[in-house]
């Protein structure tokens, strides 16, 4: 057995954190890759370490001392290394790394150290073996990852060595540091995870799981047990704030269960996500609904012409003038003979003249109706599936709160049922939602 575990900036800020860190690794002989990021903030006013290097990077690039900043790096991984009472030399790297920059260093290079320096100490820290991300995660060309090279290089490299590898970089194959985009250490996470082939991608960090709505809107939401890759696409499409797609993909791939779990709360199971679950029965079986997702802003466009339902190619037709105003149309609730449209309301804004010239001109509609500031809820759930009366009871909670659905949409699959409101009740209906199927 064998499990990658990734830990994010809060995992990584301080020593208190490490020894948290130290005691969830040894807990389990099965946890023997570590993939770590930058330090980040000790607490709300403090500074993630990548956001000081790259401070850095600016002011080297405009000719300003860095030296202050520069300074506040190496004492935030100083204070570790001798705190933890190590003996990584931590200090003899950063006079290495002053005097690279001083002759001239790349941005990606610089930036990547916070990763880099991290996972030095705690794999002194773990005894574990330090292995460079440079070493084995290459980039191609253009700037995908070779998966093929880097995988293989890897499992040779880990062999069955307990080790410790930066998050966030890799090298191009001239050898020169390449970052992803920010927060790409669960990517580098996903990546070992599918090299080693892990039986479970543990993904640390400082909330205990997928929340089943925004914390914003619902008080101390429950976090989701699990989830699958659909659920979750449909729930970060209405703008659930959850893994990257780009993190998901590589474990997704190879169907290894991605377990996001709470450093500060190691005794909770947190969220699994997998591809289906098998025998689907948990703790939270008596649920329906998975999570709750939603977006404002939209539009609804509501075409009516006599006879259009008789008509083919009349939705085909009008699809075409979207098209070519480059507006993306999100659902499609028909009737008889209106074709209705939800687009983003921004990206109907800027083109919504040129818009309904070409649709009255090419379509010869009887009327257009235009409702704006729409909010679009769904209700997400695998185990939603055709099981009868999941909608009406949704209706009814919705109704019983006095808010006026003007939109209905369920795909045949039925893992989401998705509900248009007034953009004013869009706080109440997500509320509304979670108070009648979680609570
Ligand atoms: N340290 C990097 C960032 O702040 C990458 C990561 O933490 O995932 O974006």
């Amino acid at each position: 057995m064998r499990k990658v575990l990734k830990f994010g900036g809060s995992s990584m800020a301080n020593a208190q954190q490490y020894a948290k860190v130290k005691s969830i690794v040894e807990y389990d002989e099965s946890r023997r890759v570590v993939v770590v990021s930058a330090a980040g903030k000790r607490y709300q006013e403090d500074h993630k370490i990548t956001d000081l290097l790259y401070l850095c990077h600016a002011h080297l690039k405009y000719g300003v001392s860095c030296d202050a900043v520069f300074e506040m790096i190496a004492r935030r991984y100083l204070d570790i290394e001798r705190e933890l009472g190590l003996k990584t030399n931590l200090e003899r790297e950063f006079a290495a790394l002053r005097d690279k920059m001083d002759e001239g260093i790349t941005e990606d290079e610089l930036v990547s150290r916070g990763e880099y320096f991290s996972a030095r100490l705690m794999a002194d820290y773990l005894g574990f073996t330090f292995v460079d991300a440079a070493e084995w995660l290459l980039f191609n060309l253009d700037g995908s990852v070779d998966k093929e090279t880097s995988y293989a290089r890897l499992r040779a490299l880990a062999q069955d060595k307990k080790i410790v590898t930066p998050g966030f970089y890799g090298a191009m194959v001239d050898g020169s540091i390449k970052t992803f985009s920010r927060g790409g250490s669960d990517i580098t996470g996903a990546l070992a995870a599918a090299a080693l082939d892990a039986d479970v991608y543990e993904n640390w960090t400082d909330v205990s799981g997928i929340l089943m709505a925004d914390p914003r809107i619902v008080e101390d939401p429950e976090p989701i047990a699990r989830v699958t890759y659909a659920e979750l696409r449909e729930l970060s499409y209405l703008g659930a704030q959850v893994l990257h797609e780009d993190t998901i993909f590589p474990v997704a791939e190879r169907n290894i269960p991605l377990n996001i779990r709470n450093t500060n709360d190691p005794a909770h199971p947190g969220t699994i996500i997998m591809e289906s679950f098998p025998n689907d029965e948990g703790e939270d079986d008596h649920r329906f609904i998975t999570g709750i997702a939603g977006k404002k802003d939209y539009v609804i466009l509501s075409i009516y012409k006599k006879g259009f339902s008789s008509q083919v190619g009349a939705q085909r037709r009008i699809l075409e003038v979207v098209e070519e105003h480059k507006l993306s149309v999100e659902y499609t609730p028909n009737g008889i003979d209106t074709v209705s449209l939800v687009i983003p309301g921004k990206q109907f804004e800027k083109r919504r003249h040129s818009l309904i010239a070409a649709l009255s001109e090419r379509i010869e509609p009887d009327r257009i109706d235009i409702t704006e500031n729409i909010a679009v809820v769904a209700a997400v759930g695998r185990k939603m599936a055709f099981r009868p009366g999941i909608s009406g009871k949704i209706f009814a909670a919705l109704g019983e709160h006095g808010i006026n659905i003007r939109m209905i949409s369920q795909g045949p699959q039925e893992v989401n049922i998705i509900v248009g409101v007034d953009g004013k009740d869009f706080a109440n209906t997500v509320r509304v939602l979670y108070n009648s199927f979680v609570k």
